[in-house]
């Protein structure tokens, strides 16, 4: 019997493998692994609000039966992190640094945000309203019953959130044994964030690589280092990997190392061309290039740009 949750799809990857694919809407908003070592679970990122955390934690132990061992952070963003609190006394790892930007960041978050709780119970009435009075029209109804179930889990998440932070931190590389098969969690340093970590599995030929790779998704520029990514993406792409299970976005191949560079030097291409101009473009009046266009989160496509015309990179 598979185990069902409102957050995420579960796919099996290979023996004792599986990757949990967030679903459109639900408290994921990322992917998340369940790893069997043998002896004990490994679960890799935490997903966005505490609720999918929960479900993250009945899913690793209804599809192993065995103690969770460890819980990997890849990087500092919510989405990675904010189900931590539905694994206690289980060692959570992270990057030295991941850990303390978790520190400076998450407190932050939910010092934004419950002030926020007044507004948000409106917005959602607003929005459960507006969908109601959009009964004919269909597409317009879809957006706003997402928009409403999305506001739904963050006001869950607001409500429920004790900021949870690794217990056990790494430099450049943490090996992780179990009696099936070994894991290497290594730092990329600068790329998506100020450090990433992902965590490979040679033996079985497959990357979890956080956020350091999305499919299908705009990657988020702007909290990390599009040079050192660069570099992080080379090294990735020389490891011994079939399988590269992305941050965000389905399942996929090397080839999503590939594409990952291209866009980052394709953006980067775009910002040098506008460079000589006397008169700039702003962000929104450059046009998301063909390639891109059908990729979710197409806001973040501006966002990358002002970041890069800001600092000439
Ligand atoms: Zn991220």
């Amino acid at each position: 019997m598979m185990f069902h949750s409102r957050h995420f799809s579960i796919n099996q990857l290979a023996e004792g493998i599986y990757v949990l694919i967030a679903s459109e809407q639900g408290g994921a908003m990322s992917n998340a692994g369940i790893i069997d070592m043998g002896g004990f679970t490994l679960v890799f990122d935490t997903f966005n609000t505490p609720q999918a955390g929960r479900d993250l934690r009945e899913a690793a132990l209804h599809l192993l039966a065995q103690p969770i061992g460890y819980v990997v952070n890849s990087h500092w963003h919510g989405d990675h992190v904010r189900g931590n609190q539905c694994f206690p006394g289980v060692s959570i790892v992270s990057s030295a640094r991941t850990r303390e930007l978790m520190q400076i960041t998450q407190p932050q978050w939910l010092d934004r945000m419950t002030p926020l709780l007044p507004q948000l119970n409106e917005d959602i009435a607003a929005a459960a309203a507006a969908a109601v009075e959009a009964e004919q029209d269909d597409a317009a109804r879809q957006q706003l019953t997402a928009r409403h179930s999305y506001l739904l889990e963050i006001r869950e998440s607001i409500e429920t959130l004790i900021v949870t932070y690794p217990g056990v931190t790494y430099g450049n590389q943490l090996w992780i044994h179990g009696s099936k098969r070994s894991g290497r969690l290594f730092s990329l340093g600068r790329a998506h964030t100020e450090c990433d970590s992902v965590l490979h599995l040679a033996a079985d030929s497959m990357l979890f690589a956080g956020d350091a790779v999305a499919v299908n998704n705009h990657p988020l520029l702007t909290d990390g280092d599009p040079h050192g990514w660069l570099s992080a993406l080379e090294t990735l792409g020389n490891l011994d990997t079939r399988c590269v299970v992305p941050g965000h976005g389905p399942v996929s191949d090397t080839g999503s190392i590939t594409s990952m560079e291209q866009y980052i030097n394709d953006l980067l291409a775009i910002c040098s061309s506008y460079r000589s101009l006397e008169s700039k473009p702003t962000a929104a009046e450059i046009p998301i290039p063909e390639a891109y266009r059908s990729w979710d989160a197409a806001a973040v496509f501006q966002r990358n740009l002002e970041f890069l015309l800001d600092r000439q990179l």
